[in-house]
């Protein structure tokens, strides 16, 4: 603990600005432990001996500056906190992303009979990143209505499926444009 608090602080003294190894450096409770501080990282700073012992250029008595300082350890922690969620969030979006494919896949499936292959999922996903989900939604409904033959022999529908789903990107792409022009 002792050592990431002086490596979040860079080996530095956080009321002087001096550095290791030109003073002895301590750890130093910003709320003091006898007024229920703890032993958390936030309320850790690197301090040099002169200044712990309030013989420093900075007395630690100097109540703005220890807030200061504890405004800045805060805002580092927020600023970690948020690069988590951030990391946090790509991953569920990423979740969502293969929800959204499953859900297209079993409307696609319901409407023709018809499993899409993995060839058939990647497309959905290329389509996904550009247009909204109910946009793809919408010109996957289409497309099979309009452009799936099933009746006829086996080799020319599955043919037409794969032409259907085919059709998808380029239904989305009309009807973006098409509401962009009005
Ligand atoms: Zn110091």
């Amino acid at each position: 603990m002792r050592f990431e608090v002086f490596k979040r602080d860079k080996f530095t003294c956080q009321y002087c600005g001096r550095m290791s190894p030109d003073v002895i450096l301590e750890v130093d409770h910003i709320t003091p432990v006898s007024k229920g501080g703890n032993n958390d990282m936030i309320n850790l700073i690197t301090s040099c001996r002169d200044c712990n012992r309030g013989k420093g250029k900075t007395r630690l008595s100097d109540d703005q500056e220890i807030k200061k300082q504890q405004a800045q350890l805060l805002d580092l922690a927020d600023k970690k906190e948020q690069l988590q969620m951030m990391v946090d969030w790509k991953k569920e979006l990423l979740n969502i992303r293969e929800t959204q494919i499953d859900y297209i896949e079993s409307l696609i499936l319901q409407i023709s009979g018809y499993q899409l292959n993995e060839n058939g999922r990647q497309d959905i996903a290329k389509y996904l990143i550009k247009y909204p989900f109910e946009l793809v939604c919408s010109a996957a409904e289409i497309a099979i209505v309009k452009y799936f033959n099933k009746n006829q022999s086996d080799y020319w529908t599955e043919r037409s499926f794969a032409d259907a789903i085919g059709k998808i990107g380029g239904i989305c792409y009309n009807k973006t444009n098409k509401r962009e022009g009005a």
